[in-house]
């Protein structure tokens, strides 16, 4: 595991509050995630987890408190604090998404949908292409990158979702219920590809789920209970 406890966590929340009209989603949130961890975000339903995950990778802004993020080898950068021109730019360049449902784009091929976020990055074609097939054959897709998604099982497509959030080597990649639209064995084929990936790479993962076997994956899971941090915490070997 390549937790480093004593390091400073790649990303800090501190009194994190945000509110949607009269719902108060984040009531006062402190949380540290650590570089290379899993980080599992479990919570019942409306308590608080995706409004949490946007406010960490900056999708959102919160009405309160900060985000701090701490790439390896540059500066910390208070993310809460910048405009979302900045924001777009560092979850480009810095981070990877993956959602219930995957949200490929049904026009577009399995490896034409992963190679989206390389050709935002500047990446030119042919090399987008090449490591977008690389890529999925790693997720045991191979001979599918030609395959609209409409073609492909659920969880096929799952992982080729999983292929376009990790093709840019992203330093924190956030799943929310990756694997919630699944049956439990695509599920478990899914996140056993993800994290084998991540692992390797060293990406620091914040997952949310709400299915226990699922949050056994990860190094660590915290609760999210009416906004806040609940009691229930574990931290595995
Ligand atoms: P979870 O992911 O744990 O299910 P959310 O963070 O999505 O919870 O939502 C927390 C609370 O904020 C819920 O009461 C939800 O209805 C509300 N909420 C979330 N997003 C919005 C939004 N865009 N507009 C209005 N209310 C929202
Ligand atoms: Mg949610």
């Amino acid at each position: 595991m390549s937790t480093n406890d004593t390091a400073a966590p790649i990303l800090s929340a501190r009194g994190l509050h945000h509110s949607f009209g009269q719902t108060e989603a984040l009531r006062g949130i402190d949380l540290d995630v650590h570089a290379g961890e899993v980080l599992a975000v479990m919570g019942p339903s409306g308590s608080g987890k995706s409004t949490l995950l946007h406010c960490l990778a900056g999708v959102l802004v919160p009405d309160g408190g900060s985000v701090t993020y701490r790439p390896a080898g540059r500066s910390a950068v208070e993310t809460s604090a910048l405009g979302e021109p900045e924001r777009a730019r560092l979850r480009l360049s810095d981070f990877g998404f993956v959602f219930q449902f995957g949200q490929l784009l049904p026009e577009l091929t399995a490896a034409d949908n992963v190679s989206i976020p390389l050709l935002l990055a500047g990446t030119r074609r042919p090399e987008a292409l090449r490591r977008s097939r690389d890529l999925l054959e790693r997720l045991g897709l191979d001979g599918l990158g030609a395959k609209l998604p409409g073609e492909l099982s659920g969880g096929q497509a799952q992982r080729v979702a999983v292929a376009r959030a990790l093709v840019t080597s992203p330093a924190v990649l956030f799943a929310d219920e990756p694997t919630g639209s699944l049956d439990s064995l695509a599920s478990e084929n899914v996140l056993t590809l993800m994290l084998e990936l991540v692992r390797e790479a060293g990406t620091t993962v914040v997952m949310i789920t709400h299915d226990a076997r699922t949050a056994a994956y990860a190094d660590r899971e915290v609760i999210v209970r009416d906004g806040a941090i609940g009691a229930g915490y574990r931290v595995s070997a």
